[in-house]
């Protein structure tokens, strides 16, 4: 069978997500930036589920970076307990706050440089941060994009960073938001780890991985 390019298979995608998912959305409960960066931050190697279980009694206690920066650390680590690593996301966050009341004026800035300078921040949540918050075109790349772009085959990549490189090349700047989330949720719900449901796939017929697995006879 003729073997695709990589830019059939981008199309591919492009033309069934947008279809298919035209507005997709995180699946972290937030109101405004302030919330969405804590949730993201505490959604590092934790699940969204848990996440917005956590966050209704954080956020009512502490509105905004300025509330955020005054609390104890004990009292954050004892509403974010049942997330993982509390003791370090508590100190990561009320250290974040700090850092945006004192160098900030309490707004999060929108440059992506200087988000990852923030306590608790790396790339990726930088990433997630400029293009869900402010619609930037950073492919933000975490287990499931790495691993459904490259079982694709739309990267070839063996770290997240050159993951990110890759596909920012390949997705025009406009879908590059969108694209995070349909790569993002197709691993959650399809593509998954130890067993992807290829299957009931439908952009099987743009996968790599799909063609070795799956050969037709
Ligand atoms: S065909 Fe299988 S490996 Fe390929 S994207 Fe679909 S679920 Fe993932």
């Amino acid at each position: 069978m003729h073997k695709q390019t990589v830019q059939q298979k981008v199309a591919l995608l492009i033309d069934y997500f947008s279809c298919t998912m035209p507005n997709p959305k995180s699946e972290l409960s937030y109101l405004d930036i302030y919330q969405l960066t804590v949730a993201v931050v505490l959604s590092a190697q934790c699940t969204d589920k848990r996440v917005n279980i956590i966050t209704p009694p954080l956020f009512d206690k502490y509105t905004d970076f300025f509330a955020l920066a005054s609390a104890s650390q004990n009292d954050v680590f004892q509403l974010i307990k049942s997330c993982t690593y509390p003791n370090n996301k508590s100190k990561n966050l009320i250290n974040l706050a700090k850092t945006v009341v004192k160098d900030y004026n309490g707004t999060l800035p929108n440059d992506r440089d200087q988000l990852c300078t923030l306590p608790g921040i790396g790339r990726k949540t930088a990433n997630v941060i400029c293009s869900v918050a402010f619609g930037m075109p950073y492919f933000a790349v975490d287990t499931h994009v790495f691993r459904v772009a490259n079982r694709i085959g739309i990267a070839n990549a063996k770290t997240p960073l050159q993951t990110e490189e890759q596909l920012t090349a390949l997705f025009p700047d406009e879908v590059i938001p969108n694209a995070h989330h349909w790569l993002l949720l197709h691993g959650r719900y399809c593509c998954k780890a130890s067993s992807p449901n290829c299957r009931n796939c439908s952009v099987s017929s743009a996968c790599d991985y799909f063609a070795v697995n799956h050969p037709v006879v």
